[in-house]
């Protein structure tokens, strides 16, 4: 996706420290943290929001990396969280878990 600010950070168009990477996605720190450590766990494919997933495995991949992510971020107890569609919060239209934890 050309317009996508996930995708230019994944192609590197624009700069951003990529915290963990594997197969299906990536991490990176989010820009305006809301708590001491707040972590953007994004699938490297361009999907829209959660309502657009078909394979849920997906979804399993996801939480698979938020778990090496915490170990790797000594992060034990924390929130995730999806916003799926405007009204709901998502601003970015690239699929994306928040971790949050302080
Ligand atoms: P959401 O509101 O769920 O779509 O979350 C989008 C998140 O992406 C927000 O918390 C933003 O602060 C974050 N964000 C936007 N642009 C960047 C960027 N270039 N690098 C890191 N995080 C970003
Ligand atoms: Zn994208």
């Amino acid at each position: 996706m050309t317009d996508c600010v996930f995708c230019k950070i994944l192609n590197k168009e624009i700069p951003s420290k990529i915290i963990y990477e594997d197969d299906v996605c990536f991490a990176i720190n989010d820009i305006n943290p809301k708590a001491k450590k707040h972590i953007l766990v994004i699938p490297k494919e361009h999907i829209e929001s959660l309502n657009e997933v078909q394979d849920l495995n997906l979804i399993k991949d996801l939480f698979s990396a938020i778990k090496k992510i915490n170990k790797m971020e000594n992060i034990t107890a924390f929130k995730t969280h999806i916003n799926t569609g405007k009204s709901a919060g998502q601003e970015v239209n690239h699929l994306h878990i928040h971790i949050l934890a302080n």
